[in-house]
């Protein structure tokens, strides 16, 4: 099978990172038989110094061309004081906007050889950590209208709307509920529904598409108690399945109690292909063109594009092995541990690909 991924390195260590990300993939299916082509598009900084638009349209019209998509990071203080509509950050909402990605899947997963990283106690850490957040991305209080900032009563006085369609909470639940098929079959829905409608609507919904999925068990969560467990006990979690405004929240929380930025991949899906592949943390601006950067989420953000963006699950293993085997004895700056060898970007992402070619 041949399938055409289009590469957006973007700013910073983006083009470190995603090079790194580039050989697992051709290493991984050069294992298996099938083919990538690659295409390269600018987003971000680097795409408005060569073109004035942080989102140019042939970057628009690559991406649509491609069965998936594969982004670094954009942004860097030299393009802080530009615009809003100019602004680096403007080319990752366009894109996601230009192909309708809806949904953003981001795993926590707490690898064995990183315990020692992780922000929990020893006890709770043990236990291990293997969720993954579907998030809605399009809707919700921050797309919500109307709101505005206006004087009332001699004072001023902000305000949002917090908003759910049937649809755009169907269309996230399903992805939630194929995304637990895949996995343990466990669904865990977030909302507020003691206090607020659009919560107890989001209930109603996907109380109704879990009609679909009888193998897959639901429970349904407050926020506050969501972010509560997610400290006392992770492990309890597979699918946690949210809206914009509390995914936001949970999936950094998630991440962040795992400690180690440089480690965690995500995906943000449509209806339809092609979906996006990017690590979750940023450009990295004060490391960027040194060779420390941890390629390690982008390689991860690599496995994510083969099992959900090209149905290539035989390849996604490979990676994921291949990232747990350097592990255990080679780290970047950022994880390094006493009795590793520290190693850069670069060598890590060798060190990986000739991992998956051994396998
Ligand atoms: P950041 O994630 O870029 O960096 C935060 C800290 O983590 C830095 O000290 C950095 O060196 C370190 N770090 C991040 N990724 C690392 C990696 N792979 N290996 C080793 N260390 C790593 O966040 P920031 O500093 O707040 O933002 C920098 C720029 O990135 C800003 O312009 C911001 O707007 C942008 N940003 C972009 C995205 C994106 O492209 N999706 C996301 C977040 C931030």
């Amino acid at each position: 099978m041949n399938k055409t991924i289009c590469l957006l390195p973007g700013d910073g260590i983006g083009t470190e990172i995603v090079a790194q990300g580039k050989k697992a993939l051709e290493a991984a299916t050069a294992r298996t038989g099938n083919t990538l082509t690659f295409t390269h598009a600018l987003i971000g900084g680097c795409a408005y110094e060569a073109t004035g638009s942080p989102l140019p349209q042939e970057t628009i019209d690559a991406c649509k061309a491609s069965d998936a998509v594969f982004l670094g990071a954009v942004g860097g203080p030299q393009w802080d004081s530009l615009s809003p509509d100019k602004r680096p950050e403007k080319g990752i909402l366009g894109i996601r906007k230009a192909l309708g990605l809806f949904a953003n899947l981001r795993p926590a997963l707490l690898l064995p050889e990183l315990a020692g990283a992780c922000l929990l106690r020893a006890d709770t850490a043990q236990k291990g950590l293997d969720l993954i957040v579907v998030r809605e991305l399009t809707g919700d209080i921050y797309f919500g209208e109307p709101r505005d900032i206006v004087v009332r009563d001699g004072q001023k006085v902000g305000y949002n709307t917090m908003i759910y369609s049937e649809e755009e909470i169907r269309r996230i639940a399903v992805i939630g509920f194929e995304t637990a098929m895949k996995r343990r079959k466990r669904v865990c829905s977030i909302d507020k529904s003691n206090v607020l409608e659009t919560s107890r609507l989001w209930r109603e919904v996907v109380n109704n598409v879990a009609k679909d999925y009888p193998e897959v068990a639901l429970e349904h969560m407050y926020v506050d108690n969501a972010a509560m467990q997610l400290v006392r006990d992770p492990s309890q979690f597979d699918v946690l399945l949210t809206g914009n405004l509390f995914g936001d929240i949970l999936s950094d929380e998630a991440a962040a109690i795992t400690g180690s930025l440089g480690m965690l991949p995500s995906a943000s899906m449509g209806s339809s292909s092609p979906a996006l592949f990017e690590p979750i943390h940023g450009s990295a601006p004060d490391i960027a063109g040194q060779n420390k950067a941890n390629p390690l989420a982008t390689i991860l953000s690599a496995a994510m594009l083969m099992r959900l963006g090209l149905n290539m699950p035989e390849e996604a293993l490979m990676i994921e092995k291949a990232v747990s085997a350097a592990l255990a004895g080679y780290r970047t700056a950022d994880i390094m541990e006493e009795g590793k060898k520290q190693v850069g970007c670069e060598e890590m992402g060798d060190i990986v690909a000739s991992f998956i070619e051994k396998a």
